[in-house]
């Protein structure tokens, strides 16, 4: 048997599930039961009545996020230290001293922040439905965290304000795109449309045809009748845009736009995990019950 069906036999017979992230590697995308952005993943995490067991492959906040949503089940991030640096930026501390500073103005927070960090906010949101949750409150200012870039492009959006927690909060991965790139890459193919994430910098906002998480980015690629794509989010996206759209041409705005957390996860480490099942991931009830809380009322806001 080789490591694959060694994996899916050990799905079975110990009722476990695997939820893979856009960004994962190819081989863990294939071996997963459902792929997608961190919205569907919380969902299917929320949803998830018979499985015993969710394997997240993935980074630390969102396991987190399943753990938090499915209190009774065994959550298991295949390598504990897949850590999102974006939401290692924002401290419990700082959102407290936000809101000081800010007192009537309501805390949405990114799901890309560790439990803590949501525990203490009034609503999450996801890149897909950053904007909806925005203009769902009843507030023109809003301390929001911890992208900046996200913060700016919600702003554009909803015309509300947002006030940036950190200052400067940003994924390492998606600032690695710019403009230039995609310019030669244009020339290269003309015609082709540039899809980005929400993410990236206001610069590159600015070159692109098509701007959405990577959720919205794989219902765009498949509506669109572009039959080109230049794409500005991390390269794991690739397979399943073109294992989707095989007629189609997709290129990444920067081959080296690879997110070194999210490629922590192999084979290897998911099997042994599944296998002995370590790597449980745990939030402290009374954390873990302010956070669900801010994840519920995301799910309330239609999007
Ligand atoms: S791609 Fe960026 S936001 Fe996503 S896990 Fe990696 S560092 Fe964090």
């Amino acid at each position: 048997m080789d490591l694959t069906d060694k994996i899916v036999k050990l799905k079975k017979d110990k009722k476990a599930v695997i939820l893979a992230h856009n960004y994962q590697r190819p081989e863990i995308q294939e071996i997963a039961d459902y792929i997608g952005d961190s919205i569907e993943l919380s969902r299917k995490a929320a949803e998830e009545k018979d499985a015993e067991i969710i394997v997240f492959s993935a980074v630390d906040f969102m396991a987190e996020s399943a753990a938090i949503l499915n209190p009774k089940k065994k959550v298991l991030l295949p390598c504990l230290g897949a850590r999102c640096p974006m939401a290692q930026m924002l401290t419990v501390d700082a959102i407290k001293q936000a809101k000081k500073l800010h007192p009537n103005a309501p805390v949405v927070l990114y799901v890309n922040t560790l439990a803590s960090a949501k525990a203490q906010c009034d609503v999450c949101c996801t890149s897909a439905n950053a904007v909806e949750v925005i203009k769902s409150l009843d507030a023109e200012t809003v301390i929001f965290g911890p992208d900046r870039n996200l913060a700016e492009y919600v702003s554009e959006k909803t015309g509300k304000t947002l006030i940036p927690i950190p200052e400067w909060g940003f994924c390492p991965t998606h600032l690695l795109f710019q403009p230039e790139d995609v310019k030669v890459l244009q020339m290269q193919h003309p015609g082709a449309t540039v899809m980005v994430h929400p993410e990236c910098s206001s610069e590159m906002r600015k070159v692109a045809n098509f701007i959405g998480s990577t959720s919205k980015m794989c219902r765009y690629a498949k509506e669109s009748n572009a039959k080109t794509f230049i794409v500005g989010t991390e390269e794991g996206i690739m397979h399943r845009l073109r294992k989707e759209n095989p007629e189609k041409e997709f290129i990444l705005a920067y081959e080296g736009a690879v997110c070194p957390n999210m490629k922590l996860t192999t084979l290897d480490r998911l099997y042994v995990a599944l296998k002995e099942e370590k790597n449980v991931i745990k939030v402290p009830e009374p954390i873990a019950a302010k956070a669900r809380a801010s994840l519920e009322r995301m799910f309330e806001v239609k999007a």
